[in-house]
């Protein structure tokens, strides 16, 4: 049995020297200490030894184990120190080398136009109120004077959610939710940005857009307050040269309505294709507040008087940047994103 353990432990140590990575290590590890290994073996015949011989050998074969195993530990700290060296050559960085371009994020044309309308309004006094885009029938319609029979109120052109709440149909109801929170106090100088949702899915329409709706309450406020605020408004947003033109338009909240056209951003009133000849774009709607609009959320119409307007902000991206189908606002194309 001496003998037996003296020539596991040379042939031991010949093999871990002979080793030449961490993988033919743990093999030898294995052939000598595994379970099945060479010196577990010999340990395992020790019970055939006498009682005098046992703990001799016993102290024997645990000398060879402690050697094997300082001998493996040595020679895996070699190999890896090796294969460390090996990977740090391979990582090596040429710094001479064109770095990679960082491709940094644009906003969206949608959000630039919001916030360019948001700043004008907020300078002219107004505040931002927001509303939900899961609406009530009744804000979405009822409070703004579109009782359930009124004809305007089509129905193939919501998304309703149960018989009672809709996805808003325009941001308007944000009008008599500001209303019933702030009657009677005057005045009142709202925007209401958001989202809207109709069932409209074409090179015109899209069933998610937005709106920024827009209204003033306030003792004496006539028709040509609403014109002078949208003049200021077209012309901050489309250039000093704009002149806007009010044509007779029909709304139920609002009595009497018009239709805001603004002279054509590219033949300024001479006509084009983009105006269709007419050298106008239609850019928002608007009117008086009706009077059963005001008293239904708590404002006498006796007493007060408002405007409201409400435009698309597609629309005006649109036209700012010349863009000819909406679908390219909603694609997320980066050629197309990446113009802006
Ligand atoms: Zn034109």
């Amino acid at each position: 049995m001496r003998e037996q353990l003296a020539k596991i432990k040379s042939q031991a140590a010949v093999a871990v020297q002979e080793a030449g990575d961490l993988n033919q290590l743990n093999e030898v590890r294995v052939k000598f200490l595994g379970k099945k290994g060479e010196l577990t073996q010999v340990l395992r015949g020790m019970g055939g030894l006498s009682a005098a011989e046992r703990p001799i050998i016993g102290q024997l074969a645990n000398e060879v184990r402690e050697f094997l195993e300082q001998q493996l530990e040595d020679k895996q700290a070699v190999l890896k120190e090796g294969a460390k060296a090996r990977q740090l050559a391979a990582e090596t960085i040429d710094i001479t080398l064109p770095g990679r371009p960082v491709l940094l994020g644009k906003r969206h044309p949608l959000t630039t136009v919001l916030d360019e309308i948001k700043t004008i309004f907020l300078g002219l006094g107004f505040e931002i109120e927001e509303g939900p885009e899961v609406e009530t029938d009744y804000y979405n319609f009822e409070a703004l004077n579109l009782p359930k029979e009124h004809p305007a109120r089509d129905m193939q052109d919501s998304f309703y959610i149960t018989a009672e709440t809709l996805l808003r149909t325009h941001t308007s109801p944000v009008q008599p939710r500001t209303m019933e929170k702030k009657a009677p106090q005057v005045p009142v100088k709202v925007i209401a940005p958001g989202k809207v949702y109709r069932r409209d899915d074409d090179a015109t329409h899209s069933p998610m857009f937005h709106q920024v709706e827009g209204f003033i309450i306030d003792k004496n406020i006539s028709f040509s307050d609403l014109k002078g605020t949208l003049l200021t408004f077209s012309r901050q947003m489309f250039g000093e040269d704009r002149e806007i033109r009010l044509r007779p338009s029909f709304f139920p909240f609002t009595e009497p309505s018009a239709e805001v056209d603004i002279s054509c951003i590219m033949c300024h009133g001479k006509g084009c294709r983009v105006c269709s000849g007419t050298g106008w774009l239609e850019i928002l709607g608007s009117g008086m507040i009706h009077p059963r609009v005001l008293s239904m959320s708590g404002y006498d119409p006796q007493e007060v008087t408002g405007f409201a307007f409400g435009m698309g902000v597609e629309r005006i991206t649109m036209l700012k940047y010349g863009i000819d189908d909406l679908r390219l606002l909603f694609e997320n194309d980066l050629r197309f994103l990446g113009q802006f």
